[in-house]
């Protein structure tokens, strides 16, 4: 019997955060990797520990045309800048790589007939009406204000991938990421477990935006990527909300921060951003009845693991 060919994943955006450790999980299932990126939120430092044969990075722009050599079963299209402060400096290029980098990575993998998975975001529910977040809400978008410019390029990736399922057949997966930590975050994304850890461990003030009483529920990585990939080896083409549902206000959060790294810093508030939402927190029953997928990772644990990264990666640079 001839022996099975490797399995090859190409995955845009790998030297993101999620990215990144997605590259380490298929790595260690045995899969060869091509890690797509252009490093433009994405950094090298964030696949320097990869000494692989399995692995070949690429500098590619997939908002320009994608080739890849050779055969690939999976193409995992999670490049798109995702934190507020990057998609708010850089909102046309949001929009073109959610419209014209996703159409040339579904290309790629119509090409090389591969499996598709787009990771799209609870963001495509807005500042949501229903609570939790259940796959099956259409969402409360604001298609002009500032943050629109992810919404609605999430929103429009969506459209193109069930719409090259369903006229052409593509075998294809969307994943909803709800807000996710770990290590490798970068420490002025702007967003707040970055945030808060890099004011707490400088025992500067955290930056509470509004009153605080806003709500996110946080997966660690490696929950998340349990999932991705479970997603990806089903035969649902359905969206599945990918997330943990423990949900803390941001003044929990920062509060839960300053415990653990036993910071001398205080909270001060500052102004909330437009069309920030409300409440966030996701419905994983689909995930959990379909894939036998939950978080496990509790949030003490996370935040300690990823304090203990940054402690390390501040000093680094
Ligand atoms: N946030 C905050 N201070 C910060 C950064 C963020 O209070 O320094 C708030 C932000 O307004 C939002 C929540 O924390 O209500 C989560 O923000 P993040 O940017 O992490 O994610 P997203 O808004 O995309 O869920």
């Amino acid at each position: 019997m001839s022996k099975e060919r490797q399995k090859v994943s190409v995955i845009t955006g790998a030297a993101g955060f999620i990215g990144s450790h997605l590259s380490d999980y298929l790595l260690q299932k045995g899969h060869r990797v091509i890690g797509l990126d252009n490093l433009n939120t994405g950094t090298q430092l964030n696949l320097k520990h990869i000494d692989s044969e399995d692995y070949v990075y690429m500098n590619v722009d997939i908002t320009s045309f994608i080739e890849v050599d050779g055969p690939v079963d999976y193409v995992y299209h999670m490049a798109c800048p995702a934190s507020p402060i990057d998609y708010l400096q850089m909102p046309l290029h949001t929009l073109k790589v959610g419209a014209v980098g996703t159409r040339n990575a579904i290309g790629l993998a119509k090409w090389k007939r591969a499996r598709f998975l787009m990771a799209s975001t609870s963001e495509v529910y807005g500042d949501p009406e229903i609570h939790p977040q259940t796959e099956d809400y259409w969402g409360n978008v604001n298609p002009i204000g500032p943050r629109s410019v992810y919404d609605e390029a999430k929103r429009y990736a969506e459209t193109t991938t069930m719409a090259y399922h369903r006229q052409q057949g593509i075998d294809t997966r969307i994943i909803r990421i709800f807000n996710t930590y770990g290590p490798r975050m970068r420490p002025f994304d702007g967003r707040a477990v970055p945030t808060f850890i890099r004011q707490a461990l400088e025992d500067k003030h955290l930056t509470v935006f509004g009153d605080g009483s806003q709500t996110r529920s946080f997966c660690y990585v490696s929950d998340l990527v349990e999932g991705i990939f479970r997603v990806m080896m089903s035969d649902y083409h359905m969206p599945v909300n990918l997330g943990n549902p423990a949900e803390y206000t941001i003044g929990q959060l920062a509060e839960l921060i300053i415990e653990i790294t036993g910071s001398k810093s205080d909270i001060i508030y500052q102004a909330l951003p437009v069309d920030d939402p409300r409440r966030r927190r996701p419905d994983i029953s689909l995930a959990k009845k379909l894939f036998d997928w939950e978080p496990t990772v509790p949030a003490e644990d996370g935040l300690k693991k990823t304090i203990d990264w940054f402690k390390g990666y501040l000093k680094e640079i």
